[in-house]
C-alpha cells in the first residue's frame, strides 16, 4: 500500500545525516520520540542524540517532536532543547503534522516525517503529503498488540528492502523478522 511505504529507511537515525537531507531538499524534520529517538524508558535525549540535534541544527535543519503520547512526556523530553513540540498527536490522523509542518515553515517539499512506526508515523507524513523516513523501533514492546502491528507492517518492509537492496538494512535483525 502505497500510504504505508516510506520514501527512505534507515538502520537508525545516526544514518540519517545533513547530506542526505541536503540532496533530497529537506530542511525541516517533524520527528517522532519513541522507539525512534530514544526508548519509551529515556525521559530525556541521550548524550549521542543531543549530538544528533546539534549537527542538525548547525546543518540549518529545523526539528519539531510530534508524538501520539501525552504532554508531560514529550514536554519533559523537549525541556533542555526548546524546540516546538506537539503531543497528543493521535497520528495517522494529519491535523496536528499539517500544523506541525506550518509551524517549521518550510513548506511540504522540504520537509520530512521520522518514525518507528509505519501505521502511525508513515502513513500520516505520506497523507500529509511530506517525505517519510522509517528507522525500526529502538526496543520494541513484545505483546500481541505490538506483534499484530508487526505483522501488518512486514510486508511493506519486505517489499521495501527488496525495491531498495542498497539499504543498509539487515532485515533479519529486525523485529519484523521476529515471529
Ligand atoms: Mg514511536
Amino acid at each position: 500500500m502505497p500510504l504505508m511505504t516510506p520514501k527512505s529507511f534507515f538502520s537508525d537515525i545516526y544514518e540519517i545525516t545533513p547530506e542526505f537531507l541536503e540532496k533530497k531538499g529537506i530542511r525541516a524534520i517533524v520527528s517522532d520520540i519513541d522507539n525512534t529517538l530514544v526508548t519509551y524508558d529515556d525521559a530525556k535525549p541521550t548524550e549521542r542524540l543531543l549530538e544528533w540535534f546539534s549537527v542538525m541544527q548547525n546543518a540549518g535543519i529545523k526539528i519539531a517532536f510530534i508524538s501520539n503520547n501525552n504532554g508531560d512526556r514529550v514536554r519533559v523530553f523537549n525541556e533542555e532543547l526548546g524546540y516546538h513540540y506537539f503531543p497528543n498527536a493521535k497520528k495517522p490522523l494529519i491535523k496536528t503534522m499539517l500544523k506541525a509542518i506550518e509551524t517549521l515553515g518550510e513548506g511540504k517539499e522540504h520537509t520530512a516525517a521520522l518514525g518507528d512506526q509505519i501505521l502511525t508515523d508513515i502513513v500520516a507524513g505520506n497523507r500529509a503529503g511530506i517525505y517519510t523516513i522509517l528507522v525500526p523501533p529502538i526496543k520494541d514492546k513484545t505483546n500481541l498488540f505490538f506483534r499484530t502491528k508487526r505483522l501488518i507492517e512486514r510486508g511493506t518492509v519486505q517489499k521495501y528492502l527488496k525495491e531498495h537492496p542498497e539499504a543498509k538494512i539487515d532485515y533479519e535483525r529486525t523485529v519484523w523478522a521476529k515471529r
